[in-house]
């Protein structure tokens, strides 16, 4: 069985006079709620939440998760309804549970709103939950930047919540629980005072799940505590060998890949309802590392990214890395000079004997010497080509070659040799 270990804390904060944050640890189940709404509806709507939460979770799956929270969304709209002082009062709700799929146990994740659900694996910490919140919107639309929107004055207003309407959609996500994983369930109470770098040093180094949360809502507090804080923090302590079988199986299958998917959203909903499953079914086996809790990929692949300003940088860098290539290649194959025969005439040609890839030698200068008038022995150098370092030292060679034609020119041939006994100038009789 896969063993859970938490910790919790909450605080009303340095600023707020009421806490209308609300949490739930159970054995199996974890959650915070963040009440909005005046004259202390806030406290009503995320209380009536949470307890709703905890007495509808009764199928231990996934679905049975969400729509738990679906039927505690229908709680506070209902209570809101029916009592004017109590409407526009609404909650967000982030929760985990250990659920059983297929035989497995999984860990569920469901969220509405700014709370946030984040996961500590392998000492990094990675936000799982998206915020429906406006500053988000205009994040993912482009139109601000994840630091404008952490200051922004309107961060806090949410764009999706518990009682509002009779329905909400619901994202939820599925994780395999690994021993050494931590998981985190927090207000914006905390996150809007306590950065991600923060909160992910202290919970590599507080290993007591109570400590760590105590500990984060004291920061929050330092940095201001302007709003209520609630911090559950749960840790797998025992995952029922599944990392050992799962890095075995990995190891017998070399081919395997362990790669980390981020779950994205499917893009339908399940008929006659809201919510929205970002879980898939597929499980990959975690890295050869022990204690690896490794989220499930999208059944369907994520669409193929467009082309992004990476991929363009890249491109150029390719082409000037080509252009200098292939500039150095033409520099070194053009550099030199050397002597050979265009035809049967003597010429200084530019570039390498027999050319360079696609840079073929050219003649620079002809000269009037023929093959004939060169000396014999030259003849196989000059069929070669001649390399010369320079243009003058080519037409230098040339000169000399010039010169042995001309002295070969200037000695006359040698008579036939003398018949032994023969007198000079007499014939040889037939
Ligand atoms: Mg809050």
């Amino acid at each position: 069985m896969t063993q859970l270990q938490c910790g919790s804390a909450t605080d009303v904060g340095k600023v707020r006079t009421v806490n209308e944050d609300r949490f739930l640890v159970g054995d199996s189940l974890f959650a915070v709620a963040d009440g909005l709404g005046g004259h202390q509806a806030g406290e009503v709507a995320s209380k009536t939440a949470v307890e709703t939460l905890g007495s509808s979770f009764t199928d231990h799956t996934t679905q049975g998760l969400i729509d738990a929270v679906l039927k505690a969304n229908h709680a506070v709209w209902q209570l809101a309804t029916d009592n004017p002082d109590l409407q526009g009062m609404a909650t967000t709700m982030t929760a985990a549970a250990l659920v059983e799929e297929d035989d497995e146990q999984r860990l569920a994740l469901v969220n509405v709103g700014d709370s946030r659900a984040y996961l500590l694996q392998h000492g990094e910490l990675e936000q799982i939950t998206e915020d429906h919140s406006l500053v988000e919107q205009l994040v993912r639309e482009g139109r601000l930047t994840s630091e404008e929107a952490a200051v922004h004055p309107q961060r806090s207003i949410i764009t999706r919540a518990l009682g509002l309407d009779p329905d909400v959609e619901v994202d939820s996500w599925q994780l395999i629980p690994y021993t050494g994983d931590r998981l985190l369930l927090c207000s914006d109470g905390l996150t809007n005072e306590v950065d991600d770098e923060d909160i992910a040093s202290t919970l590599r180094r507080v290993d007591d799940p109570a400590r760590a949360a105590r500990d984060l809502v004291e920061q929050a507090r330092a940095h201001g505590g302007n709003d209520n804080i609630t911090v559950v923090v749960v840790d797998v302590v025992d995952d029922d060998g599944r990392a050992e079988a799962a890095s075995a199986a990995l190891a017998k299958d070399e081919t395997a890949t362990a790669t980390t998917t981020t779950a994205e959203p499917e893009s339908d909903a399940p008929s006659g309802s809201a919510t929205r499953a970002k879980a898939a079914t597929a499980e990959r086996p975690p890295s050869m590392q022990t204690g690896v809790m490794r989220r499930v990929p999208p059944a369907t692949p994520p669409a193929p990214r467009g082309i992004t300003w990476r991929v363009i940088a890249f491109a150029v860098a390719l082409v000037v890395v080509l252009l200098v290539v292939i500039a150095s290649l033409g520099w070194y194959a053009r550099k030199t000079y050397y002597v050979g025969l265009s035809g049967s005439q003597v010429a200084i040609f530019k570039g390498r004997p027999g050319g360079l890839l696609w840079f073929e030698p050219t003649v620079e200068q002809r000269s009037e010497l023929r093959v004939a008038d060169v000396l014999p022995g030259r003849v196989p150098d000059l069929k070669a080509g001649h390399s010369e370092s320079s243009l003058a030292n080519a037409q230098r060679y040339v000169t000399r070659l010039r010169q042995e034609a001309a002295a070969r020119r200037a000695v006359p041939p040698s008579p036939p040799p003398t018949p032994p006994g023969a007198a000079p100038g007499s014939t040889t009789p037939p």
